[in-house]
């Protein structure tokens, strides 16, 4: 089974701190809101390269939702990407845990995955090492400040490379 890389958006591939050059500015409309991102072209293609590299395939954990298919993938370069349906109506959390956890755990399944996000911590980790049936996983906390960097990329390319997961050639 291949491999999950979970991407969230916001904080991630949208930091929220002053952008550096690297990153180009745009807006989003989605229904009466108006969204500014700041976003960097080439993490598509490094995550596309990671991707490759371990034969794992990308898909968005983010409140965008389907959103991200639109207004966020064709400006970084990448395809089109399975969405994690983010229900709004999730009960609240027991333990702490991101209100995406339990969605990602669900989407998962048996499926050994790493998710770059802002806002997972020790409860996401808990919640999942507990959670029944779920393979390996590997949580990268990203500064939302900085967001996604080549440290991460390198992190999970290391960890899927190291575990085994990695089906790249
Ligand atoms: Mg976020």
């Amino acid at each position: 089974m291949k491999p999950l890389l979970l991407l969230d958006v916001d904080g991630v591939l949208n930091p929220m701190g002053r952008p550096t050059p690297d990153y180009r500015r745009y807006r989003c409309t989605i229904g009466d809101d108006v969204y500014t991102v700041h976003l960097n072209p080439r993490h598509g293609r490094r995550l596309l390269d990671l991707a490759q590299l371990t034969g794992a395939e990308l898909v968005w954990a983010t409140t965008w939702e389907q959103h991200a298919n639109e207004w966020i993938a064709p400006r970084i370069g990448l395809p089109a990407l399975p969405v994690i349906p983010m229900n709004p109506d999730t009960p609240p959390s027991e333990h702490g845990e991101l209100f995406k956890t339990p969605h990602v755990a669900a989407y998962a399944g048996r499926r050994p995955f790493v998710w770059f996000d802002d806002q997972v911590w020790a409860e996401d980790e808990d919640y999942l090492r507990v959670h029944q049936g779920l393979a390996d996983f590997l949580l990268i906390h990203v500064d939302p400040n900085r967001g996604l960097t080549s440290r991460h990329l390198g992190m999970a390319h290391e960890w899927l490379t190291l575990t085994g997961f990695s089906q790249g050639s």
